[in-house]
This record gives C-alpha cells, structure tokens and sequence, in this order.
C-alpha cells in the first residue's frame, strides 16, 4: 500500500504538465497571421551518437518570431492553434526543415531530420501523402517524432499509419517517453525505430535511483528491440558514463547544444570534436 502510495505521488508529479512561466500573452488570431506570414521559424537541437562521437542528426524545434514580443517558445502558442492550424504548422515545418536539409546537403552535411507531429498529423493521409512526396528526394532519414500519449491515442493505434510510414521511408520516434506510461505491447503495433527518454528521468539520472532504474530498463528495451535510444536534455557533463553504461544510443542536450538557426548546423557538423570535449568546452559540467 505504501509503494502504491509512492507510486501514486510519483505520478502525479510526472504527469503534471509544466506550468508556463506567464499566461499566453498572444492571441489566436495573432498566430493565424504570423502562420500565414514568415513569423515562424525553426531552430535545430543537434543529436550526437555516442558510439561514433558524431553529430549524427538535428531535431527541428519551432519558434514565433513575434514582432513585438520576441523569439517565443512552442509552449508559449502551440496550445493555441486550432486543428487546422495545427496541420498547416506541421506542414510548414516539414517543407522548411527539408528545405534547410537541402541546404546543408549542398554544403556536404547529410543528417537525420526529426520534426514533432501530433496524432491528428499521423492521421491525415494528405500530411503523410506530402511527406511521402517531399522524403525519397532527399538523402536524409526523416523522422517523425510523437508523444508517447499521442502515440497511444486510439484513432492512430487503429489507423493504417504503420504502413504508410512504410511506403514512405519515414521513420517514427516515441518522444517523452516514460511520462504516458504507455502499455508497451500497445506500442508494439506502431513502427518504432527510435524512443526518447523524457528529460525529467534524464537531467537528474546521477542523484535519483528511480530515474536510473527507468533510463536502464528503457535502454534495455530499446537494445533488445533494435530500435535508437534517445536520452534528452543532458545538461551535465557526469552522467554520459551513466547513459553509455546503460546503452544509450544517442544524446541531446543544452550541454551538448542548445538549439541553433539553420546556417549553424553545417560548422557543428565540421567540428568533430568528441562529446566529452564537447561537453567540457561548453561548461557542462559546470551545471
Ligand atoms: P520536445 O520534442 O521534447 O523537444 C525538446 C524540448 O526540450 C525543446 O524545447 C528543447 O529546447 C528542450 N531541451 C532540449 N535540451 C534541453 C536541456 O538540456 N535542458 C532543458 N531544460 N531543456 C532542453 P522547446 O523547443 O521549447 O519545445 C517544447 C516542445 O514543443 C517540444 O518538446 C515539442 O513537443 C513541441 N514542439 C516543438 N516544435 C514543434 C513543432 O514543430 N511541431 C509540434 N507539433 N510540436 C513542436
Ligand atoms: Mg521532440
Ligand atoms: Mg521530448
Ligand atoms: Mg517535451
């Protein structure tokens, strides 16, 4: 009865979701405009291999860039859009990002390209048909990541999404995953190539035996299933021996990288230093 007690607690504080620090300060009908204009924009969070040390792929992250306010954050407007605003978003960012890939390919750099897309997205076979369109003609692994709670919504669980991801060369990522306490035989009938532990088990992997025990067992999974094992937000230099030791694949963090513009991803690209260095250059470790 305590553990479940424990259990309960532990939960509840999981699944909380973050409080934005200030209530929306911008309107739905201001986001309709800066969709319709060129407010939007994407920075990309690097992505680094741990066997090979390398940058291996971005994740593309939006940002608003508002005319009065400054660059926003996702948190900030995404819970405002509408459904249709929502599909035209994801739109948006997955030409932009290819776009940017392209970009870079001409200057010598093939990476992996995560966009986030949301159930309803997944579902909607124009969004997946464009996709499937934009993807063979580019060199790149393109990955699409969703919540672990999106993922088990009962719309896509029954949809035909395994299969046209299959046509189309896309790949899929559960992101957040250990916050939606997913059933896991559940996730078994999506086509996963990828989980990302979700930050809150990560950044304080070293103090906390509950977050190591998941990161493990996560990881274990992960490796036993073949699939990449994401661990993100990695601020700190003294838990990389922890994460390679349980079997991390990949990592990606404000201590590795903070989310950059486009035009700094080729120079990230060049300069192969290995992560540890990396992480110290940047004073990681300092917290
Ligand atoms: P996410 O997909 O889990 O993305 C990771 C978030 O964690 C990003 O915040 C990133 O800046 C932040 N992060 C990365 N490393 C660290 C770290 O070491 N420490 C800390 N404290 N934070 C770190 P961001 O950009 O604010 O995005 C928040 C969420 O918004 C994303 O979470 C994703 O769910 C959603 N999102 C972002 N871009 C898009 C998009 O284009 N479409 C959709 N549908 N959702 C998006
Ligand atoms: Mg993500
Ligand atoms: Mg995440
Ligand atoms: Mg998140």
């Amino acid at each position: 009865a305590e553990l479940r007690q424990r259990l309960g607690r532990w939960r509840a504080v999981r699944e909380t979701p973050p409080r934005p620090e200030t209530e929306p300060v911008v309107s739905t009908q201001e986001l309709a405009i800066a969709l319709a204009g060129n407010e939007l924009t994407l920075y990309y969070q690097p992505q680094y291999e741990l066997a090979s040390d390398r940058l291996s792929g971005v994740e593309a992250l939006v940002r608003w860039d508002h005319p009065r306010l400054g660059l926003l954050g996702p948190d900030s407007f995404l819970p405002l859009l509408t459904r249709a605003q929502g599909k035209r978003l994801t739109r948006y960012v997955l030409k932009r990002a290819l776009d940017d890939a392209e970009q870079w390919r001409e200057e010598g750099v093939v990476l992996s390209l995560s966009v986030n897309v949301t159930a309803d997205d997944l579902t909607s076979p124009d969004l997946l048909d464009m996709a499937r369109h934009a993807v063979p003609d580019s060199p790149q692994l393109v990955v699409l990541e969703i919540t672990e709670s999106a993922a088990m919504e009962d719309e896509l669980l029954g949809s035909e999404v395994a299969a046209r991801l299959h046509l189309g060369g896309l790949e899929m990522s559960v992101d957040d995953f250990g916050v939606g306490f997913s059933s896991l035989s559940r996730l078994q009938v999506l086509p996963i190539s990828e989980v990302k532990i979700d930050r809150s088990f990560v950044s304080h992997l070293h103090e906390n035996p509950q977050d190591s025990a998941i990161v493990e067992a996560v990881a274990l999974l992960g490796r036993r299933l073949g699939i990449r094992v994401v661990a993100e937000g990695i601020e700190e230099l003294r838990i990389l021996p922890l994460l390679e030791h349980f079997g991390c694949t990949h990592v990606q963090g404000f201590g590795l990288s903070r989310p950059v513009p486009a035009n700094a991803i080729p120079a990230l690209a060049r300069y192969q230093l290995p992560i540890r260095s990396r992480m110290a250059a940047s004073g990681a470790s300092l917290g």
